[in-house]
Order: structure tokens, then C-alpha cells, then sequence
């Protein structure tokens, strides 16, 4: 496995294994992987010649300073957990590498970014898609993978892949999860023992939820029932639950019943437990 932390030696390289003919698989990280980032891995290193992971805390998608600051960073055990997998290349660049100076382009997606993750972390989308849209430059990927936990960035990147051209194929792949439910996230080792034992709650919340949108219990009530089950537990603090169009990731409001539901909908959750900030999300499909 090869680690490279200069774009220009980067660049170099995969033109040479281009030339060849080798196909590129693309996995963007901000490192701390879990089994969640090393399944996107795998799935690219099965359908490409060879993958490409970066490993890059993004400042610029950070609106948070402390959230920036306590972002756990471990690339010696990531490297480590990439070659077991057979990962070929590793992309970890500093900061000024991929920043040498501040960036003046600014990103508006538009609805898709007042709603949810876009409302509660503002500037947050433009950063993803301006480090998305280097690195997607720099990789030139045949296919890009991204992972069903973070949906609303599917969507902006989907939006950004559309819009600007990008020549490549994005795969989005489903969510792993802890045994006890809990989705996957470099997040979760910042959490107490405490807060660990609580993080499943929310997962189970969004699975009552689907049953009681599937029972035809209107959207308003399936809300506010999630909000008063959340309310009683001391420890984890909802930011949203919202049931949107899984196609625009709007809201759907009132009392819509399971009838009138979209084909897919997606039930979509961000809640804090300390300081510690976890989403995680749920698709119904229905005909
Ligand atoms: P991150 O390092 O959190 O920026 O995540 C890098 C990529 O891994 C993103 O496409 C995430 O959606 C994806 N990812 C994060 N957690 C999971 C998970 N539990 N299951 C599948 N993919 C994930």
C-alpha cells in the first residue's frame, strides 16, 4: 500500500496506472475508520483495478470549532486497517496541501441544503462540496463511494456530480451497524461508557417510528411521539427527526397517512449526547 501526502506525487502515480488502464475506486474519509468506512473499501477494491482512500479532517466542513478540535485523528491505525483490507493507495494531506489558501468559491445547493444538516450546520455543505470537488479533481475516480448513513450528503454530492460534470459513477452504500444497532461513526469514541449504552436509543427510535408510519399513525403524531420518547431520557438531546421525500429530502408535514407516503421516504434523526453530535437515518420503501 502506498501513502501519499503531496497531490502533485499523487497525481502522478494514478496518470501512470490510468495509462495502464487500471480503474480507479474512490473512498473519501476523515479517518477514525470503523468497519463502516472499511466496507466502502471493500466494496470499491472488489469493483475497481485499484482503491484510492483519503484521509482528510476537512476544516472547511466544520462549524463547530470544538466538534474540529476533538475530531479524532489516528492515521497510524488507519493506515494499518487499510492495507489489512488490500487498500492500494492512501491520500492524507495536511491542511495546507489541500488549503494554500482560503477558498473564495462558495456552494449553494439550494433546498437541498436548508433543510436538516444544511439548517443546523450552517456552511457545512459548502465545505463538502469544495473538498469533494478537489478531491474528485485530484483522484479523477472511475466510481466514487459513499455511505447511506450521512443521506443528505448523497444527495449534495449526487446534485454536485450532476451539475458540474464530474465524469465518474457514485455508489452509495448501506449503513453498518453495532451489533446493538447503533450506526457506525468516528464519532462514537468520543462518547462516555454512560452515553455508549444510550446511543442505541437512537436507532430504535427511528425503527418505532417506521412501524408507526407503517401502522398509518399520521406524521405529525409519529413525530411528536419521538420527540416525548427522547424528551424522558436525560442524556441524549434531539436536534431533529424529520420524515422527508427521499428523492428531494424535503419534509413532509400534517397528517399525511402511510397511503399517502412517498415511494421512499426517509425518516432522518440528529441528536447530541454530551457534546458528542450523531445522526443516523432510516428508508421505507412502499409501493
Ligand atoms: P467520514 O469519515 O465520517 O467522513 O465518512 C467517510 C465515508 O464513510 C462517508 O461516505 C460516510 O457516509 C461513510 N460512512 C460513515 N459511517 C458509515 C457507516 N456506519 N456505514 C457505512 N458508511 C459509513
Amino acid at each position: 500500500m502506498l501513502i501519499f501526502h503531496s497531490i502533485v506525487a499523487l497525481q502522478q502515480y494514478l496518470d501512470e496506472q490510468r495509462k495502464k488502464g487500471l480503474t480507479i475506486g474512490f473512498v473519501p474519509t476523515m479517518g477514525a475508520l470503523h468497519q463502516g468506512h472499511i466496507s466502502l473499501i471493500n466494496t470499491a477494491k472488489h469493483n475497481n483495478d485499484l482503491a484510492v482512500c483519503s484521509i482528510f479532517v476537512n476544516p472547511t466542513q466544520f462549524n463547530n470549532a470544538h466538534d474540529l478540535a476533538v475530531y479524532p485523528r489516528t492515521l497510524d491505525a488507519d493506515s494499518a486497517m487499510l492495507e489489512a483490507v488490500g487498500c492500494d493507495i492512501v491520500f492524507a494531506p495536511s491542511a495546507e496541501e489541500m488549503y494554500p489558501k482560503p477558498t473564495s468559491l462558495k456552494f449553494d445547493f439550494g433546498d437541498l441544503e436548508r433543510v436538516m444538516e444544511g439548517q443546523f450546520r450552517p456552511g457545512h455543505f459548502n465545505g463538502v462540496g469544495i473538498v469533494v470537488s478537489k478531491l474528485f479533481h485530484i483522484v479523477q475516480p472511475n466510481k466514487a463511494y459513499f455511505g447511506q448513513k450521512d443521506l443528505q450528503q448523497c444527495a449534495i454530492i449526487n446534485c454536485l456530480v450532476q451539475d458540474l460534470n464530474f465524469d465518474l459513477e457514485l455508489v452509495i452504500c448501506p449503513t453498518q451497524r453495532e451489533n446493538d444497532g447503533l450506526a457506525m461513526s468516528s464519532r462514537n469514541r468520543n462518547l462516555s461508557p454512560e452515553q455508549r449504552a444510550l446511543a442505541p436509543t437512537l436507532y430504535a427510535c427511528l425503527q418505532q417510528a417506521k412501524t408507526q408510519l407503517l401502522d398509518n399513525i399520521d406524521i405529525a403524531t409519529v413525530k411528536e411521539n419521538l420527540a416525548n420518547q427522547l424528551d424522558v431520557i436525560a442524556g441524549i438531546e434531539l436536534e431533529y427527526f424529520e420524515i422527508a421525500d427521499f428523492e428531494t429530502l424535503q419534509p413532509l408535514s400534517g397528517v399525511l397517512s402511510q397511503r399517502a407516503l412517498p415511494t421512499k421516504t426517509a425518516l432522518c434523526i440528529a441528536a447530541f449526547l454530551g457534546k458528542t453530535r450523531l445522526i443516523d437515518n432510516l428508508i421505507i420503501t412502499h409501493s
